[in-house]
């Protein structure tokens, strides 16, 4: 079986490279080997969560790796060795149960160990114990409104659920994460290039250990702001292990709901909190796009399964320029880029080798 071989300091130079490489790893039972892991970061090589990436996805395909450290920036991750044949070796489904030991994100966790076991023969259950709401990361909002639905369409069923709520920097959150088998069909394919109609605009704030102004005053701006905010909801979380705070703003239209999250932390004033998030829905909304920037990078791995798909989206961010590259790599797919006034049609297409 080949070796891939990553430059994890290509592009965006993060952890996304290494997480979709696992995951490709995984599927197509090809070897890798990454070095120069996340050396774009501040503090470059591997950080708790994507350790748990590493041993989870050893974990789920019986693999083996070198250079599972902290801080260690060359890795090679060799998934289960073919059975016979030239097949890889199918992943096995199961009850997995993570613990990121940090407020490293959950929710990225997961999506790096559920493009495998969507393709094992029976359901599976994932639990991750870390961050549930973290910046720089899906939040678990964004995760199961947001994320979720949108695969579904290409036949990737699952059900998430949040056990207990973990702040950056405290972590101690749980989310649990059943996974369905891939209903595969060439009719059911990630086309999501049309807006849909006008979203109602939704608002929530989470506050967690925090004096009750906080929240009062971000559900005051985010009414001021220019959005046409149908209502804030406040949740005062109880079951953290420390304190956190975030605005969210949910575009909901029709069966989809587009999440956008601010977070607030010690001496960031709430009214920037609350115009990070107001920014990030409006520029979403003038463009015409269907798909957020986040959303976008992380539903390219579903389209290169399915090998068919496209969205439009509103930047073409450098995550998503990096993971089109990276899922080349393993998988026989292009992607197409085109322009229209603020949006880009993104789209995957089987390639001939
Ligand atoms: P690092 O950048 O330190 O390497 P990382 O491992 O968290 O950290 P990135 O490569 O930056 O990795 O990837 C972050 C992922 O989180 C991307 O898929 C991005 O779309 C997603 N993401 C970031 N912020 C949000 C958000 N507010 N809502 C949804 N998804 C988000």
């Amino acid at each position: 079986m080949e070796t891939v071989f990553v430059d994890g300091s290509a592009g965006e130079g993060g952890g996304q490279i290494l997480r979709t490489s696992l995951a490709l790893a995984c599927i197509t039972g090809k070897s890798l080997h990454i070095e120069n892991i996340r050396a774009a970061r501040r503090n470059p090589g591997l950080a708790k969560q994507h350790l748990s990436c590493v041993r989870a996805v050893c974990q789920i395909c019986a693999g083996q790796c070198r250079g599972a450290a902290l801080r260690s920036s060359v890795l090679d991750f060799h998934p289960a060795p073919p059975r016979g044949g030239v097949q890889p070796a199918p992943v096995q489904s199961g009850d997995f149960h993570f613990d990121i030991g940090s407020a490293g994100s959950a929710s990225l966790v997961i999506q790096t160990v559920i493009p495998a076991l969507f393709l094992a023969d029976k359901p599976s259950a994932v639990t991750v114990t870390g961050g549930t709401h973290n910046p720089m990361a899906p939040p678990f909002d964004f995760l199961s409104e947001t994320f979720l639905p949108a695969i579904v369409a290409a036949g990737f069923r699952g059900n998430c659920k949040l056990i207990k709520h973990g702040f950056y920097p405290a972590g101690g959150g749980k989310i649990t994460f059943d996974i369905q088998p891939w209903q595969k069909s060439t009719d059911r394919i990630i086309d999501l290039c049309e807006l849909g109609k006008e979203p109602q605009i939704h608002a929530r704030i989470y506050t967690a250990k925090l004096p009750p102004h906080i929240a009062q005053r971000q559900r005051k701006l985010l009414l001021q702001s220019g959005l046409n905010i149908q209502n804030v909801e406040h949740i005062e979380v109880t079951d953290s292990d420390g304190p956190g705070n975030c605005a969210m703003i949910r575009l909901c239209s029709g069966e989809r709901t587009t999440v956008f999250t601010a977070f607030g932390m010690q001496g960031k004033p709430s009214q920037e909190v609350v115009s990070e998030v107001v920014n990030l829905a409006e520029n979403f909304l003038t463009s015409g796009a269907a798909i957020d920037r986040f959303l976008a990078d992380q539903l390219l791995i579903y389209m290169a399964m399915a090998k068919a798909g496209s969205f439009t989206t509103n930047e073409l961010s450098s995550h998503l320029q990096t993971n089109m590259e990276v899922i080349k790599k393993f998988l026989p797919v292009n992607f197409s880029v085109e322009q229209q006034k603020q949006a880009y049609t993104i789209s995957c297409l089987p390639r001939a080798n």
